[in-house]
């Protein structure tokens, strides 16, 4: 308490400069804050209730109802792709139909 009176005039006007930038400082980091915020919220709204599937084709999340389920010859679930990615494999893929198994459709080089 004392160290303050004893600065002075001169140390008032430093103390005001003092709290204008910490003002400053505080407005920019809640121009960050609410920044921040919005990015969470636009990442819930990509975030699918069920648990999440991971396209094995270009790694991005699948939301809910886009997913392309591909079986192996045991019939488990081998991959999730997005539909569009699938078309993409299996326009540049060719594909061997194995009507034995459940989960008939299979990469040619599987065959092996
Ligand atoms: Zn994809």
């Amino acid at each position: 308490m004392q160290a303050i009176e004893s600065a002075g005039h001169g140390g008032k006007i430093k103390r005001k400069e003092k709290v204008e930038a910490i003002l400053a400082r505080l407005r920019l980091l809640r121009g960050q804050v609410s920044e921040l915020r919005k990015k969470c919220e636009a990442l819930k709204l990509q975030t699918p209730n069920q648990a999440d599937l991971i396209c094995s084709e270009c790694g991005k999340l699948i939301e809910s109802g886009q997913e392309v389920a591909l079986k192996n010859s045991l019939g488990r679930i081998k991959a999730y792709y997005h539909r569009d990615c699938f078309m993409e494999i299996w326009r540049s893929q060719v594909w061997v139909f194995d009507y034995s198994q459940p989960g008939f459709l299979r990469f040619a080089e599987d065959d092996a």
